[in-house]
C-alpha cells in the first residue's frame, strides 16, 4: 500500500489543506478497480470509521497476494471542511468562502478522461479540491462515495442505468433501500463520475461492470463502532462480489431485500410552522396516508399552539432531522412514497 499527501492551495497566501490517499495495486490488470471516498461533508463521519475499519481487511488481503484490481482509499476527502468552525459549531457542507455545497458543482464532463477535467490551479479551494477528487477517482470502474444524513436507513443512491446491475452490491453492504435518480444538474460527486459514461455506446463490456453510488450510512449520530464493523465488512464483501479482491471463503451476496424507489416518490415534508419537533416515526416506520407524522409545537403553552402533519400517501420514512428545532419551510422528514410525490421538489439528489 502506497500512501500520498493530496495538497490543496487555500484561498489566501500561507494557507494549505492536505488530505491522505491510500493506492493497493491489483495482481490483475483485467479485474475491476475501486475507488473509496468519505466525509465529502466533512462532518459526515460513519464513513471514515467504516472506512477505518476496512483497512486490516485491505492490507490483510495484500499481504496474502489477494487484492486484484487497483484500490484508491480517501478516508478524508475533504480537509477544507474539516476545518470550519463558526462559534463552535463545525460547518462541514457548505464551503464558507463560496457558499457552495461541497457535494454539488462537480464538473460534469463528456468523457470519462481526466484530461478534460478543467485546471482549477487558480480556482477556489473548493475548487481545486473537487478537481483533484475527480481526478483520484476517473477510470475506477467502482465509485464509491460513503456520506450520511441526519438520522436515518442505511441506502444508497443509484442512477437508473446502474438499476438492478448493482442489486448485487446493495446486498453485499446490508443496506436497507436504494434511491434511483436520473438526471443530475447540480454536479454531485456521484453526477460527475456517471455522467461521464453516459455518451459510452451500450454493450462496451468495461462499462457494465460500473458502480457508482453515494452510500448514506444512516446518521451524522451513528458514528459506532459496531456498526463501522459491520458496514467494513459489507465493503469488503462488495470488493469481493466484483472482483477487486479474492477470498474465495466469502459466499457470494444472495438476494437483495431492501426496498427500491425512484427519486420522484420522496415527499420531503415541509414544516408548516417553526418551532419544536415531536416526531411520532422514526427511520424505517411504514406509515399508512393519513397518519400523523410530526407535531410543531410553535406557540407553547397557548390553545392552538400546536400543528400536526400527516403523511400525503403510504410508504416508509426513510430519513428525519436530528435537531428538534426547525424554521416554517425546513424538511421535516423523507417519506419514500409508494406513488410519485405531488410535491415538485422531489426528484432532486438530496444527499
Ligand atoms: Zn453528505
Amino acid at each position: 500500500m502506497q500512501k500520498s499527501i493530496e495538497r490543496i492551495s487555500g484561498d489566501s497566501a500561507g494557507v494549505f489543506y492536505e488530505f491522505p490517499a491510500f493506492r493497493f495495486t491489483g495482481a490483475d490488470k483485467a479485474a475491476p478497480s475501486a475507488y473509496l471516498q468519505s466525509a465529502l461533508h466533512a462532518g459526515e463521519l460513519p464513513g471514515v470509521v467504516a472506512i477505518d475499519a476496512l483497512m486490516p481487511a485491505l492490507n490483510k488481503a495484500e499481504v496474502e497476494g489477494r487484492i486484484k484490481g487497483n484500490i484508491t482509499v480517501v478516508p478524508w476527502a475533504n480537509p477544507i471542511g474539516r476545518a470550519q468552525y463558526h462559534f463552535g459549531e463545525h460547518q462541514g457542507r457548505f464551503h464558507l468562502g463560496t457558499r457552495t455545497n461541497f457535494n454539488r458543482a462537480f464538473p460534469l464532463l463528456a468523457a470519462p478522461d481526466t484530461a478534460l477535467l478543467p485546471d482549477t490551479t487558480f480556482g477556489t479551494a473548493d475548487q481545486q479540491l473537487k478537481t483533484r477528487l475527480l481526478q483520484l477517482s476517473i477510470g475506477h470502474d467502482i465509485v464509491l462515495d460513503l456520506h450520511c444524513d441526519d438520522e436515518g436507513l442505511a441506502y444508497l443512491y443509484v442512477h437508473t442505468s446502474l438499476w438492478p446491475t448493482m442489486a448485487d452490491c446493495a446486498s453485499a453492504m446490508g443496506i436497507d433501500a436504494v434511491v434511483l435518480w436520473s438526471e443530475d444538474s447540480d454536479g454531485t460527486f456521484e453526477g460527475a463520475t456517471i455522467m461521464p459514461y453516459q455518451n459510452v455506446p451500450a454493450g462496451v463490456a468495461k462499462f457494465e461492470r460500473r458502480v457508482a453510488t453515494t452510500v448514506e450510512y444512516r446518521g451524522m449520530l451513528d458514528v459506532d463502532g459496531r456498526l463501522a464493523a459491520s458496514d467494513a465488512e459489507g465493503l469488503y464483501r462488495l470488493l469481493v462480489a466484483r472482483g477487486v479482491i479474492a477470498d474465495p471463503a466469502l459466499p457470494a451476496p444472495g438476494p437483495f431485500t431492501g426496498f427500491v424507489a425512484p427519486l420522484e416518490n420522496i415527499d420531503m415534508m415541509p414544516a408548516p410552522r417553526a418551532g419544536a419537533v415531536l416526531y411520532d416515526v422514526k427511520p424505517g416506520d411504514r406509515v399508512a396516508k393519513g397518519a400523523r407524522l410530526a407535531t410543531i409545537v410553535h406557540t407553547p403553552g397557548e390553545v392552538g399552539g400546536r400543528t400536526e402533519v400527516f403523511a400525503p400517501q403510504d410508504g416508509i420514512i426513510l430519513t428525519r432531522r436530528a435537531r428538534r428545532i426547525i424554521r416554517a419551510g425546513e424538511d421535516l422528514l423523507k417519506l419514500v412514497g409508494d406513488k410519485k410525490s405531488a410535491d415538485a421538489r422531489s426528484g432532486t439528489l438530496e444527499d
